[in-house]
């Protein structure tokens, strides 16, 4: 069908645009905000595709993903055949289609956009991964015979889990050990119901599982057991760490102990795991949001999932206060613009330098300061500098810290042999994951700091990769 198309002809179709949920009533419900493609859309948007002889898009992409393949196949209409080609390079593609930033990968260096909007590959990607686990058919790839040899992974987030699939495969025996009662990292305690159901998470790790991988919750290694004895009493061959970078931080300016004042990772993780998003049927175990004034600090994916869920929880006013300006927020485009549509107030250009409470300890609002851009700094963005005398005061019963994370600290402490950066992220060699310390590869977030999904699940299969050579070649 695609050679009938000219190139000059599919430069005019439009981009489909995803369907989504009324913005009104999708503010106070936890459904998913994009409905997806139909088969009809998916194929209207692949012909778009201009199939260049050498795709950037892959090129742009963090795991190579055979995009010109994979649309192909969709325009032939073989789906299941389009999610297998994602599959060889990208494990967890309904996840990646949802929450990757394709505008700045793939998308971003499509050649359609020199004209035009780009393919919306993302959308095409996530349209072939619903339709292989609607349909029940999600092709699971044969292991190989058992090698043997058994491998540990701490951490069940993207990194884990895509290194815990591409060793099974290999025929070693792996366990993956995770801190917390639910499996999935950030994946489940971080991004909310709304942009990515719990239940599509659950199925990735249902397939691990049927593929092989055992799994262990409630288990914190370095406290439970350590790096150590799981190598040396419990036998495993090689380890894995892929802990994240979960710790939260904070402002550090006055009345920040006060009661409401919350970091978005708890906040993020009592609602998501602990399913206060299905209040009443659950109970709430954070603090009650309705009819209150909501102020999250930040401009980045967590803040942005902060708002737009304390809005949901029913919050009179939910308030997005960031140093910069909108266009150095690091949030996805979309993210931005769903919560703006759904009633978010945005208060740019503005800082948070006291948090003020009652006598009893309880928040009541934020004194905030105006802030004007200076010279770029070294990130490259320009400086956010405070206006003299512009200080306003916010109304706010919760505010929400989203500045960014650091590392999760208790492997690093209780293996002394470890090599760590200044800032206590594991050194890792850039092309294998090996540590200092021999059998243990580390990777994603806990090696770059925080980054994307499709970086942590790379690094995944890039450590997957060496410790099958460890294991089996002998090259160490
Ligand atoms: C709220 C939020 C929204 C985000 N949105 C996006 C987005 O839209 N798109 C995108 O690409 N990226 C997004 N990110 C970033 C992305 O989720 C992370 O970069 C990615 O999850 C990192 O994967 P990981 O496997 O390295 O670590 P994680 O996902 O953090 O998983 C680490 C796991 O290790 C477990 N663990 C830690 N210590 C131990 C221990 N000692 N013993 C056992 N288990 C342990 C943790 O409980 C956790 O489950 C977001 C992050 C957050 C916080």
């Amino acid at each position: 069908m695609r050679n009938t198309v000219p190139n000059k002809e599919r430069m005019k179709i439009p981009r489909r645009h995803m369907p989504e949920r009324n913005a009104q009533v999708r503010a106070r419900n936890f459904e998913e905000v994009n409905l997806g493609f139909d088969p009809k859309s998916a194929n209207l948007e692949a012909i778009r595709c201009l199939a260049c002889l050498k795709p950037t898009c892959t090129k742009a992409c963090p795991v190579a993903v055979k995009v010109k393949d994979f649309v192909d196949l969709i325009i032939a209409g073989d789906y299941l055949g389009a999610a297998a080609k994602i599959r060889e390079d990208n494990a967890l593609p309904a996840i990646t289609g949802r929450v990757c930033p394709q505008e700045e990968q793939c998308e971003g260096d499509c050649l359609v956009a020199k004209r035009a909007d780009s393919v919306a590959i993302g959308h095409l990607e996530r349209f072939v991964a619903d339709y292989e686990r609607e349909t029940g058919q999600i092709g699971i790839p044969k292991n190989a015979p058992p090698t043997g040899k058994s491998v540990a992974i701490v951490g069940s987030g993207p990194a884990g889990l895509s290194c815990a699939g591409d060793l099974v495969q290999k025929g070693h025996r792996v366990r993956v050990f995770e801190a917390l009662h639910e499996l999935g990292g950030v994946l489940v305690y971080g991004i909310p119901e709304f942009r990515l159901p719990k239940s599509i998470v659950k199925q990735e790790v249902d397939v691990l599982r049927q593929r092989g991988v055992e799994f262990e919750t409630n288990v914190v290694i370095g406290k439970t057991v350590t790096i150590d004895e799981l190598m040396n009493d419990e036998g495993y061959d090689a380890v894995f760490v892929a802990t994240g970078a979960g710790l939260p931080q904070f402002l550090g300016i006055p009345g920040e102990h006060l009661n409401g004042v919350y970091s978005a990772n708890e906040f993020l993780t009592r609602v998501n795991l602990m399913r206060a998003y299905r209040f009443p049927e659950y109970d709430e175990p954070v603090y009650d949001c309705r009819d209150r004034d909501v102020v999250v600090v930040g401009g980045g994916n967590t803040a942005m999932d902060a708002v737009r869920t304390a809005l949901r929880l029913g919050a009179r006013t939910a308030t997005l206060v960031y140093r910069r300006g909108e266009e150095e927020m690091p949030a996805r485009k979309e993210e931005i613009k769903h919560a703006k549509e759904e009633g978010v107030i945005f208060r740019t250009l503005t800082n948070p330098v006291e948090m003020i409470g009652d006598e009893r300890g309880w928040l009541t609002a934020a004194r905030c300061q105006e802030m004007a851009l200076g010279e770029p700094d070294d990130s490259g963005r320009r400086r956010p500098v405070p206006v003299a005398g512009s200080e306003l005061v916010l109304p706010a019963s919760i505010v929400i810290v989203a500045v960014g994370t650091s590392a999760n600290p208790l492997i690093q402490s209780t293996t002394p042999d470890l090599k760590t950066t200044r800032k206590n992220y594991i050194e890792a060699d850039p092309e294998t994951l090996a540590t200092s310390k021999p059998g243990v590869f580390a990777g994603g977030d806990i090696v770059t700091g925080g980054a994307t999904v499709i970086l942590a699940m790379g690094a995944g299969r890039k450590a997957a990769k060496s410790i099958d050579e460890f294991l089996t070649a002998a090259v160490w």
